[in-house]
């Protein structure tokens, strides 16, 4: 097997939603290499951009939590390469696109004995 016969390897989804709303305004979807909100300049995904995605995914809470895991690995990479030294950290990356999501789980904090 040579190297053009590997597969290539998958991008992540593409950072589409949530849709406009209303129709018509600035939709408050990332700009890239950056996440900021296109809509209103915030760090992505914004206030706005998660109450949007809520609703838009109300019914399907596990494509939410795939699409924003998904666009976590995306904006880990886009970041660290932008700012590889005093950039996000990974915790806050993760608190910060995946953890307000669903089927996140209560956090535990370590007991006395864990410590
Ligand atoms: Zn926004």
């Amino acid at each position: 097997m040579t190297f053009s016969q590997l597969p290539v390897p998958r991008l992540g989804p593409h950072a589409n939603r949530p849709r406009a709303y209303p129709p018509g305004r600035p939709p408050h979807l990332p700009i890239r290499p950056l996440w900021v909100c296109r809509g209103c300049g915030l760090p992505w995904p914004c206030a706005e951009a998660r109450l949007l995605l809520k609703i838009e995914y109300a019914d399907h809470p596990v494509e939410l939590a795939i699409y924003l895991s998904g666009l976590y690995h995306e904006a880990t990479h886009d970041l660290f390469r932008l700012n590889p030294h005093d950039g996000p950290t990974p915790r806050e990356l993760f608190a910060r696109f995946v953890a307000w999501g669903p089927y996140r789980r209560p956090i535990v904090e370590p007991s006395e004995d864990d410590r």
